[in-house]
């Protein structure tokens, strides 16, 4: 019985783990960000450029609001 031992592995060097730039703690996940705050992120972006076009339909409407009736809609019971 003249088995070698198996080398032992270097795990000396480990993989700096990357700061998620959403919520600032470390991130094993090769993108760097956590698969959740991507959707924080998203969501927060989608949020952003809704209040922008809001903002922006709101000074457009300042001018000279159209004025739209709205269809009136009877309530006949029919029965
Ligand atoms: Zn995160």
């Amino acid at each position: 019985m003249s088995e070698k031992k198996p080398l032992p592995l270097d795990i000396s060097v480990k993989p700096k783990p990357s700061v998620c730039p959403v919520c600032g703690h470390s991130s094993y996940s090769r993108a760097g960000i956590h698969p959740q705050c991507v959707g924080v992120q998203v969501d927060k972006k989608h949020r952003t450029q809704q209040a922008l076009e809001a903002k922006a339909a709101v000074n457009q409407d300042d001018g000279d609001a159209p004025s739209t009736p709205s269809p009136s809609s009877p309530t006949a019971e029919s029965n």
